[in-house]
C-alpha cells in the first residue's frame, strides 16, 4: 500500500499568505528590484552558457567570490538554492532519524519544519520574555539534550533579536554542530562568521533573498569548516545548481555596493518604523533585521484585517507560539513605510 511516512502525515505545512495587495510588507522581501546593470548582464550570461552541458558541479568561482567575501577558503563555502536547501542538506547530513536537532523559541518555523522532515527529533528551549536568548538557557538544553544540531537564528526571525557571541560559544561548546542562520546578518551589526573554523562545529547560513533583492532568485550559501562542505557535497543531488543561477549570483557580487546603499537605505526605514510605531504606543523589541515585531493593544488578527482592508499585507504571527498578539513588517520604501503607518493610524483609530 502507498502512503507517505507516518511520522509526515502530521506535519503542518508551512503557510505564508500570498494576498494581492498594494503594499506587502509581510515576507521580509526587499522592497527594492536588484540593480538595473545586474538584470542586464543576465543577457549576456544567458547569451554565453554551454546550455547543453551540465553546470559546474562545484561552482568554483561562485564560491571563490563568497570566501573572498568572508576572509575564508573556497572549500569552507558550499551554495545552494536559497538558504532553505542549505540547511536542508545540513539536516540530511547532520540529523535524520534517531537524531536530536535544538530550536530557541519562538524562532524561525523552517529549521524545526525540516529538522522533522529529515525524521529527527525537536527539542526546544525559549528566548526571554523580551525574546533575549541568554548563554545560560542554551548551555542549559545543549547539556540536557546533548543535540547532533543546535540552530541559532541572528538576527532572529519573527523577533528581530540580535545574538552575541557568548550565545553561540554556550552552544559550540556541545559536540554537535552549531548552525547561525544569518539571513539578516547584513542588517545588524554582528556575525558570527569569525568564529567559523577548520575543526570546529559552528556554521553559518546566509541567503541573496533578503539583503541581495533576489529573492526569486533561489541563492543561499553556508560558510563552514572544509569537512562540513564536503559531507554537503557528498549528499546535495549532482549538480543542484544550474548554470545560469551560478553566473547570476557571481554578477551580483559585482554590485556590492548597491547592496550597502539598500541595506543602508532600510535600516534607516527600520528606525522610521520605530519611530512612528512608537509614537503609536504599540508594544515593540529592538530589531537588527529587516523587520520589526509588535503588539497592538487591540486584537491582533482584527488589526491584520483592518491593514489589510487599507491596501497594506503584514505578517500575523498571533497565533504561533510565544507570540500571542504580535505582527510582524517588513520595512518598505520611505512611501510604503508611511502607508503603513497612516494604515496603522486608522486601524487602531487613533486619528487620520
Ligand atoms: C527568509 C529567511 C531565510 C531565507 O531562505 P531562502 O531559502 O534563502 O530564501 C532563511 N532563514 C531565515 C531565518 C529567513 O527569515
Amino acid at each position: 500500500m502507498h502512503g507517505p511516512r507516518p511520522d509526515l502525515t502530521a506535519l503542518e505545512r508551512y503557510h505564508s499568505a500570498q494576498v494581492d495587495v498594494a503594499v506587502r510588507l509581510n515576507t521580509n522581501e526587499s522592497p527594492y528590484p536588484p540593480p538595473a546593470a545586474w538584470v542586464e548582464s543576465l543577457r549576456r550570461i544567458v547569451g554565453e552558457i554551454d546550455w547543453n552541458r551540465y553546470p559546474d558541479r562545484t561552482a568554483r568561482r561562485l564560491r571563490e567570490a563568497l570566501a573572498l567575501r568572508h576572509g575564508v577558503g573556497p572549500d569552507n563555502v558550499f551554495v545552494a538554492n536559497g538558504s532553505n536547501e542549505v540547511i536542508q542538506t545540513l539536516l540530511l547530513s547532520y540529523a535524520g532519524a534517531g537524531r536530536t536537532v535544538a530550536t530557541f523559541e519562538p524562532t524561525y518555523q523552517l529549521h524545526a519544519h525540516i529538522a522533522r522532515i529529515s525524521g529527527a527529533t525537536v527539542v526546544s528551549g525559549r528566548r526571554d520574555d523580551d525574546f533575549r536568548l541568554r548563554p545560560e538557557v542554551v548551555t542549559e538544553v545543549v547539556g540536557r539534550h546533548e543535540p547532533h544540531v543546535t540552530f541559532l537564528c541572528s538576527p532572529n526571525n519573527p523577533t528581530g533579536t540580535v545574538d552575541h557571541e557568548e550565545t553561540v560559544r554556550a552552544a559550540a561548546v556541545g559536540a554537535g554542530l552549531v548552525i547561525v542562520d544569518e539571513a539578516y546578518a547584513e542588517f545588524s551589526d554582528w556575525s558570527a562568521d569569525g568564529m567559523v573554523r577548520d575543526g570546529g562545529n559552528v556554521v553559518v547560513t546566509r541567503t541573496f533573498s533578503k539583503t541581495w533583492s533576489l529573492a526569486a532568485m533561489r541563492l543561499g550559501y553556508a560558510v563552514a569548516p572544509a569537512d562540513v562542505v564536503a559531507q554537503l557535497d557528498a549528499v546535495v543531488l549532482p549538480y543542484h545548481l544550474d548554470a545560469f543561477k551560478q553566473e547570476a549570483g557571481l554578477a551580483a557580487l559585482d554590485h556590492a555596493d548597491d547592496m550597502a546603499t539598500r541595506v543602508g537605505d532600510i535600516v534607516r526605514g527600520r528606525e522610521r518604523l520605530v519611530e512612528g510605531l512608537s509614537g503609536l504606543g504599540v508594544e515593540m523589541w529592538p530589531s537588527g533585521a529587516n523587520f520589526v515585531l509588535f503588539r497592538p493593544l487591540a486584537d491582533a488578527s482584527a488589526v491584520w484585517r483592518g491593514l489589510v482592508e487599507r491596501g497594506v499585507l503584514v505578517r500575523d504571527c498571533s497565533s504561533w507560539a510565544g507570540l500571542a498578539g504580535c505582527l510582524r513588517v517588513t520595512v518598505g520604501t520611505p512611501a510604503e513605510n508611511e502607508s503603513f503607518l497612516d494604515a496603522l493610524r486608522a486601524t487602531l483609530g487613533t486619528g487620520e
